[in-house]
């Protein structure tokens, strides 16, 4: 029995070595690796790819050839603007024009995986990676991952953990609760601060590539330390993150604009006041699942659209402001439910908290009026808070700095920082004074 387990184990590396010896090139074409995926963390870009299932099946695998040269090619992206470029950008890109950045063998992590980190790859960057062999295979890829500055674009482990600072620093005025989960399981966390019978409401992040926690949070940690007081007539609720799971995917670096939850639903066209009149705004149609803009299969299918329209039911907020534009800049250029047009008594209401907001933030006469325009569709939270409360209720976008998107400077997100925790402040203060 030994004898002949020996020799099938000696028969079967005879095997192995001879096919070795007659390995077959892939055919033209071909790629030996699937599954590439390029993610960035803590400011680098990690690969893992896996050998195909052919190819690992064929005993000439890598995993039994140590000595298998892996080829890593990177090109850069230089003019990638976030919000304005897709797809298309990479189209003329091939890894003959890229730089081979390994050119080794690579140990296996398991039989078929492999893992790269780019150590060299640079914030600010947007890169495209592809992986070969030496054994005249097509390159796998491309895969692009945008490198954003973590300082200024923050992925949610740094928005959790602001959060629970905010909380525990000021445990008198500062609440967090949990009020549901994403579609991925994330739990939604608003800070219920101040005054509880009278609140203003921030939403951050409705869309995934807006702007939201960058902006809400800094604002909210100036407020509670140097004006605690300002929150004793009217507090806030805030939500500085709503669409979490696709805003994390951005985090990781994927490069274009994301806007709808993980589901595929536009979560601004989801809530149920108006919901199912179809908007053309964008030149997209909010009706069809494979627009940007899709109204989801039924109103408030989406279970971040439930917590927030289950938030401003228990909170009854005596305005809204939700905040919008790309990356994690917002100006002071506020929209409010186009329906709400003919309300002549909400226009009033909207106008005078808009002003207050906009002269607060940027100063007095620093824009022309009207301060609010007529743009949010059906299934918008405008238009919720509009039909259902008439509440002054706002998506903010941009202004002046809306082209730097996820790019834009330490020093330049530092001043929205200030610009907007002045129209929160001038917002509580209006109406504190308000009987
Ligand atoms: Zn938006």
């Amino acid at each position: 029995m030994k004898f002949i387990l020996s020799l099938v184990l000696g028969l079967s590396l005879i095997s192995t070595l001879s096919a070795q010896m007659e390995r077959t090139p892939p055919p033209a074409g071909r790629g030996l690796f699937i599954d590439l995926v390029a993610g960035v963390r803590d400011g680098k870009v990690r690969l893992s790819f896996y050998q195909s299932t052919r190819f690992w099946a064929d005993l000439t695998g890598p995993a039994k050839d140590p000595k298998l040269v892996l080829r890593i090619y990177r090109a850069e992206v230089p003019g990638l603007v976030f919000g304005m470029d897709y797809e298309e950008i990479i189209n003329d890109l091939t890894p003959a024009k890229a730089k081979v950045i390994w050119d080794a063998p690579l140990p296996a992590i398991n039989e078929r995986k492999y893992e790269f980190i780019d150590e060299a790859a640079e914030i600010g960057r947007t890169y495209v990676y592809w992986v070969s062999s030496n054994l005249g295979d097509a390159p796998t890829g491309p895969k692009v991952a945008r490198v954003r500055d973590p300082q200024t674009f923050w992925n949610q482990a740094e928005i959790e953990r602001r959060i629970d600072a905010l909380a525990q620093a000021h445990p008198k005025l500062v609440t967090k609760k949990t009020i549901g989960a994403t579609v991925r399981g994330r739990a939604i966390n608003a800070l219920f601060i101040g005054n509880s019978e009278k609140r203003i409401a921030l939403i951050g992040s409705i869309h995934a590539g807006e702007s939201g926690p960058e902006l809400i949070l800094p604002a909210l940690e100036k407020i509670c330390t140097e004006n605690p007081d300002a929150l004793a007539n009217v507090g806030i609720v805030a939500v500085p993150i709503m669409n979490i799971d696709e805003r994390e995917r951005l985090a990781e670096g994927y490069p274009y604009y994301l806007r709808k939850n993980a589901a595929g639903v536009d979560l601004n066209r989801n809530f149920t006041a108006l919901w199912g009149e179809v908007s053309y705004l964008y030149g997209l149609i909010s009706s069809d699942p494979e627009s940007t803009t899709y109204f989801g299969p039924r109103p408030e299918s989406e279970p971040e659209a439930r917590a927030i329209a289950a938030l401003m039911k228990e909170v009854k907020p005596l305005t809204v402001y939700s905040y919008h534009c790309v990356a994690m800049l917002a100006g002071t250029d506020l929209v409010r439910s186009v329906a709400s047009g003919g309300d002549a008594d909400y226009t009033a209401r909207c106008e005078a908290v808009a002003k207050v907001y906009v002269e607060s933030a940027i100063g007095t006469g620093a824009q022309a009026g009207p301060y609010s325009r007529l743009v949010c569709t059906g299934g918008s939270l405008p238009t919720l808070m509009w039909k259902d409360y008439g509440v002054p209720a706002f998506d903010m976008e941009g202004t002046v700095f809306a082209p730097l998107g996820d790019m834009a400077t330490r020093e330049q997100l530092a001043e929205f920082q200030a610009m907007h925790a002045r129209g929160i402040f001038g917002t509580l203060r209006y109406f504190s004074d308000k009987k």
